[in-house]
C-alpha cells in the first residue's frame, strides 16, 4: 500500500538526515529512505573515521616526542587494532545519536534502495519512491509531495587504476585497515589525500604524494599549500608536484609499481600499497532520474539556489549536486531546501562564507577569497600576514609553524578571504566565517580584544598586519 509524505528524503547522509530533522521541526510528516546506514559517507567511511585515525596518529607521533616537553616515554608503540576499535567505538556512538535523533523528530527510515518513478497511479507528477526493502521484503511506495535527493557521492578513480581493495585502494578501504603497510603511494594532493599523508607518516609508513597540479591543495592560498609542501617535506613525506601518474604501467606483485611523467621524465614509483584520492563522483544511476526532467550536467544534478532542480517539488542537495563536497554545506543546502519547501524565505548560501578545513598536521582552514583568485576578480588587495611563531601559546604547544593570512579588498577595507595554517586552525577558522557574514572590516576584528594567552591572537594579529599594525612581528 502506497504510504503519503510531505517530503521524502533519498539518502540519509549529513545533507538527508539533518534535511530530515528540519522538515520535522517545521511540522512535515517526513521519511527517509537509506540504502546504507544513516550517517552516510561523513560518518560512517569520511569525516569522522578519519578524524578518530588522524587523532591516534597524533598522539602516537607526539608522544614519540615527548621528551621535548620534558616527558620521558619509553617502550611507545603502537597497538593499530586498538586504534581501528577506538575509532569504531565512536562512530557507533554518533550514529546511535544520529537514529535516536530520526526516532525523536517522528522521522520514518526505510531501509532499502529508492527509486524516483515518473507519473503512475499514485501520482500525475514524478516523484513517488519506489523502495527495494533491504530485507527482501516486498518494495514500499511512498507518495511524497516533495522530495530531496540526497545521495552523495563515491570515491573516483582513474582508468587503469581499478580498486582491487588490495594493492590499489581509496578511502573506503583505507579506512578499514586492519594493518598499516610499510609504504604507500598516494595519488592526488588535494584534502583527502594529504590528511592521509599526514596520518600514515605520523603512524610511520613511508609515505609518497603524487599531485598532478603545480601544487598540493591546489584550491587554498597559494602560500598556504607552499607551507604545508614544506612542512610535510621536512617530516620525510616525499610530495612530487606536477606528476602526471600513467596507470597503464601500474604492476602488481608483492606490491605496487607505477610511473609518473614528472618535468618531462619518467620516474618510478613503489611501495605496498597505492591509495587514490583523485576527488569524488556523485551518485545519480539507478535513481530514476531518467522518469523526471531533472538535469545532469558534468555528472552532477543541476539545482537553483534553492536546490530545486528543474522538477520544482524534487529537490538536490550534498554532495550529488558537486560544489564544495563536505558534510557542513550538505546539511545546510539541506536545511535551505526545506525552509524554501514549507515557504519560508531563506537565504541563498554564499558559498564565499563556507569555511573549509583540512586536518593534516598542521592543519589548515580558509574562508572566502584567496590572494589570487581576488586579485582575478580585480581586486586591489591589501595582505596581512602573521606566523604562529610570534604566538606564546603557539609555543607552549610546541606547534609554532605556519601562520595566519588576510586578503583585504584596499578600497572598502572588507575582508575578502583568511587563510590559516598552523595548530587547531580548523577550530579557528569560524571567527573568519562570522567576520565574513557580519561584513567585519579586519580593523572590527582586531578591535575584538583577543585573550592572551590564545591561538587566537594570530588572527588579530593578521587583522593588524594588513595596515601594516601587527603588534608582535
Ligand atoms: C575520507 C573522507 C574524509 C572527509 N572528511 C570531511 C571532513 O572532515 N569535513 C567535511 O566537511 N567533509 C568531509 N568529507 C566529505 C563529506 O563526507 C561529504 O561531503 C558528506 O558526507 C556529503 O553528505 P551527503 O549527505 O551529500 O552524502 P553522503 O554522506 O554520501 O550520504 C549519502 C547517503 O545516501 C545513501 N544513498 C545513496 N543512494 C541511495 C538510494 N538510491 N537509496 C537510498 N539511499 C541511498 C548512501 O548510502 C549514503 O548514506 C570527507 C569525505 C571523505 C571520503
Amino acid at each position: 500500500m502506497a504510504k503519503e509524505y510531505d517530503l521524502v528524503i533519498l539518502g540519509g547522509g549529513t545533507g538527508g538526515y539533518v534535511a530530515a530533522i528540519r522538515a520535522s521541526q517545521l511540522g512535515l510528516k517526513t521519511a527517509v529512505v537509506e540504502k546504507g546506514k544513516l550517517g552516510g559517507t561523513c560518518l560512517h567511511a569520511g569525516c569522522i573515521p578519519s578524524k578518530a585515525l588522524l587523532r591516534s596518529a597524533e598522539v602516537y607521533a607526539q608522544t614519540k616526542n615527548s621528551e621535548a616537553f620534558g616527558v620521558i616515554a619509553s617502550d611507545v608503540r603502537l597497538d593499530f587494532a586498538k586504534v581501528q576499535a577506538r575509532k569504531s567505538a565512536i562512530v557507533e556512538q554518533l550514529y546511535k545519536g544520529v537514529r535516536h535523533l530520526m526516532k525523536k523528530g517522528k522521522i520514518d527510515v526505510y531501509a532499502g534502495f529508492g527509486r524516483i518513478l515518473g507519473p503512475s497511479i499514485f501520482s500525475p507528477m514524478p516523484g513517488t519512491i519506489s523502495v527495494e526493502m533491504n530485507d527482501g521484503t516486498e518494495n514500499e511506495m511512498l507518495v511524497p509531495k516533495n522530495v530531496i535527493i540526497a545521495t552523495g557521492s563515491r570515491p573516483r578513480t582513474l582508468p587503469g587504476l581499478e580498486i582491487d581493495g588490495e594493492f590499489v585502494i581509496t578511502s573506503d578501504e583505507a579506512l578499514q585497515m586492519e594493518t598499516l603497510p610499510s609504504s604507500i603511494i598516494i595519488v592526488g594532493g588535494g584534502a583527502i589525500g594529504i590528511e592521509w599523508a599526514s596520518m600514515l607518516n605520523d603512524f610511520g609508513v613511508e609515505v609518497t604524494v603524487l599531485e598532478y597540479a603545480d601544487r598540493i591543495l591546489p584550491s587554498e592560498d597559494r602560500d598556504v599549500s607552499k607551507e604545508v609542501e614544506k612542512l610535510l617535506k621536512r617530516r620525510g613525506i616525499t610530495v612530487m608536484t606536477e606528476a602526471k601518474v600513467l596507470p597503464e604501467t601500474l604492476e602488481k606483485g608483492s606490491g605496487v609499481t607505477i610511473r609518473a611523467e614528472h618535468q618531462g621524465e619518467q620516474k618510478t614509483f613503489t611501495a605496498e600499497k597505492m591509495l587514490v584520492c583523485i576527488g569524488r563522483q556523485a551518485n545519480i544511476e539507478g535513481i530514476g532520474l531518467e522518469n523526471t526532467d531533472i538535469v545532469i550536467e558534468n555528472g552532477v544534478i543541476q539545482t537553483n539556489e534553492f536546490y530545486q532542480t528543474k522538477e520544482p517539488h524534487i529537490y538536490a542537495i550534498g554532495d550529488v549536486i558537486g560544489g564544495l563536497q563536505l558534510a557542513h554545506v550538505a546539511s545546510h543546502e539541506g536545511i535551505v531546501a526545506v525552509e524554501h519547501i514549507v515557504g519560508q524565505n531563506p537565504f541563498p548560501i554564499d558559498y564565499t562564507m563556507v569555511s573549509k578545513c583540512v586536518y593534516s598536521r598542521p592543519e589548515v582552514a580558509s574562508v572566502g577569497l584567496t590572494e589570487e583568485e581576488a586579485k582575478a576578480k580585480g581586486y586591489e588587495v591589501k595582505v596581512g600576514k602573521f606566523p604562529f611563531k610570534a604566538i606564546g601559546k603557539a609555543l607552549v604547544f610546541g606547534e609554532a609553524e605556519g601562520f595566519v593570512k588576510i586578503v583585504a579588498d584596499q578600497k572598502t577595507n572588507d575582508l575578502l578571504g583568511v587563510h590559516m595554517v598552523g595548530p587547531h586552525v580548523t577550530d579557528m577558522i569560524s571567527e573568519a566565517g562570522l567576520a565574513r557574514v557580519l561584513d567585519a572590516t579586519p580593523w572590527e576584528v582586531a578591535h575584538a580584544i583577543h585573550p592572551h594567552p590564545t591561538l587566537s591572537e594570530a588572527m588579530a594579529e593578521a587583522a593588524l598586519a594588513v595596515d601594516g599594525n601587527a603588534i608582535h612581528f
